[in-house]
């Protein structure tokens, strides 16, 4: 534990060492480097750092246990990557077979190319498929003749996607969608949080079909100059490539696995941290890179207001089964990268991912790699499940959708208890009512994926404004 007698630089606790709280440390251990006065602490609960972010091996193929890939299109997760000598390690998605199937009455549809998101910027492509009615096509043609609300308030994905385009779209494609990505329900989920870009869009071309059109055109005329990356991300190892690089800066004598923290309270000038063995440690700022939930439990005794406050964002638990079968057995894998099951399809399974088709090097080529993601906000109760009982269920619902009858060579399950931020109708008022509160405590800021992003790139841009925070925090107050 820090040695209280020694004290000379102004001291930041980080408790959490998921990406969020990783990358707070590495960026106040850039800001040293350019001269800033702090010394880093960093405190996670479990025997090893990364959180969500963890990679296996199982038989010769490479498994994300949680996230799975980064959108490329958000930088901060390449940005870092570069910065820790990783970008000769980061390898593109296989996008010229990229493809998404959808279950429909029981078998398998492509989700056609005329879709961006859930946009049919080319509704001929869009009028053959057999996931929409013709009633629903029809409707999505009249777009952009639809008169735009720009509702002053916040509202769901679906309400304002069946404003735009019919609720046919919301129940074959959108909800699906969203249930894969966040387990969550598009019916709960916020516009403004989840889709801010749509909403905005909304806002300045009223249809999403104009707006999609004049984004499309400018991509067009960028992409001459700069090729359009691949649309996901990962590092050729996993991502325990970039915990592993991050942990390697981190100095050993100020970061303690094993040591969670349970109280927070205020002292003087700063704030003094309980940890489990009885430990305890005072410092001059404090960034809580946890779950929102796991926040309130540590300022309960603080503020309770504050702690409710962050207590009211919800989220959802996961779970994901990684298959591992011999190529011949699982030969008849439809080409792309997964599919998504509707909630009308009446399954347990939510997505799979066909492994090897979305990023080759994690298979070799004599294997088949199938991720399942199941739970959500709609089925918690799956994680209560033996991993048994787990592989039956999933096994059994691959054979009726896929055909697949084969016995896995392994299998492995891995379960995300309330790990998955919904960023329910409202968010941003909750979001606006804890910066409110914050201001009570000087010193004290939070990252992690429960406010303005719930994907690794968020993750990592709420780390390194943290450190920015603290950073200033500790200028004015004359550190
Ligand atoms: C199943 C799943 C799949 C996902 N897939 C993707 C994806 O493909 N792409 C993508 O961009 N994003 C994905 N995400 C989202 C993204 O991975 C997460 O939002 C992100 O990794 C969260 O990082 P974090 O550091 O904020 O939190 P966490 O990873 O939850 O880390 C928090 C850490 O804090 C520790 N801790 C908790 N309490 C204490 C305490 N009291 N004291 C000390 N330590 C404590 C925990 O042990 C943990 O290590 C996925 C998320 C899940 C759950």
């Amino acid at each position: 534990m820090p040695n209280q007698a020694a004290r000379i630089l102004p001291r930041v606790a980080i408790v959490g060492g998921g990406i969020s709280g990783l990358a707070t440390a590495f960026y106040l251990a850039q800001a040293r480097k350019g001269g800033a006065a702090v010394e880093e602490f960093l405190f996670e609960g479990s025997s090893r750092l990364g959180g969500v972010l963890r990679t296996e091996q199982l038989a010769g193929c490479l498994v994300e246990a949680g996230a799975d890939s980064f959108l490329s299109e958000k930088k901060e997760a390449l940005e870092l990557c570069r910065e820790l000598g990783l970008d000769g390690q980061v390898i593109g998605s296989e996008d010229h077979q990229r493809r998404t199937w959808i279950l429909h009455q029981g078998e398998l549809v492509p989700l056609p190319d005329g879709f961006e998101f859930f946009v049919p910027v080319r509704p001929w492509a869009v009028a053959r498929t057999r996931l929409l009615s013709w009633k629903d096509k029809l409707r999505m043609l009249r777009e952009p003749w639809v008169r735009a609300l720009n509702p002053p308030q916040d509202e769901s994905v679906a309400s304002f996607v069946e404003r735009h385009f019919g609720r046919g779209l919301v129940e074959a494609i959108v909800d699906p969608l969203l249930n894969g990505v966040y387990g969550g329900d598009a019916g709960q989920l916020s516009m403004r949080s989840v889709l801010p870009r749509m909403a905005e869009m909304e806002s300045r071309w009223g249809s999403l079909l104009r707006g999609m059109r004049a984004a499309r055109k400018q991509r067009a005329r960028n992409a001459k100059q700069n090729p359009r990356p691949p649309l996901f991300s990962a590092l050729q190892q996993g991502f325990n490539q970039l915990v592993a690089a991050l942990g390697k800066r981190l100095p050993s004598e100020r970061t303690f696995c094993q040591r969670a923290v349970t109280v927070v309270e205020r002292t003087g000038a700063g704030y003094r941290l309980h940890c489990s063995q009885k430990s305890s440690v005072d410092v001059d700022a404090l960034v809580l890179a946890l779950p929102a939930w796991g926040a309130a439990r540590l300022l309960r005794g603080l503020d309770t207001e504050l702690a409710g406050q962050l207590e009211s964002i919800p989220y959802a638990s996961s779970m994901i089964v990684a298959l591992v079968y011999d190529k011949d057995a699982a030969a008849r894998l439809p080409a792309g990268f997964g599919f998504l099951v509707p909630k009308r399809e009446g399954r347990r399974l939510r997505a799979c991912t066909f492994v090897g088709q979305k990023f080759r090097h994690r298979v070799p080529p004599d294997r088949a790699l199938l991720r399942c993601f199941l739970g959500g906000v709609r089925d918690e109760a799956v994680l209560d499940l033996s991993d048994e009982e787990a592989l039956t269920l999933v096994q059994r619902e691959l054979q009726s959708i896929l055909g697949l009858s084969a016995v896995p060579r392994a299998a492995k399950v891995f379960r995300w208890r309330k790990a998955m931020a919904q960023y329910t109708v409202g968010h941003g008022d909750r979001l606006r009512v804890i910066e409110e509160s914050l201001r009570r405590h000087p010193g004290l800021f939070l990252a992690g994926n429960g406010y303005r992003g719930i994907g690794v790139p968020d993750c990592i841009r709420s780390g390194r404004e943290a450190a920015e925070a603290c950073v200033q925090f500790l200028q004015a107050s004359g550190g």
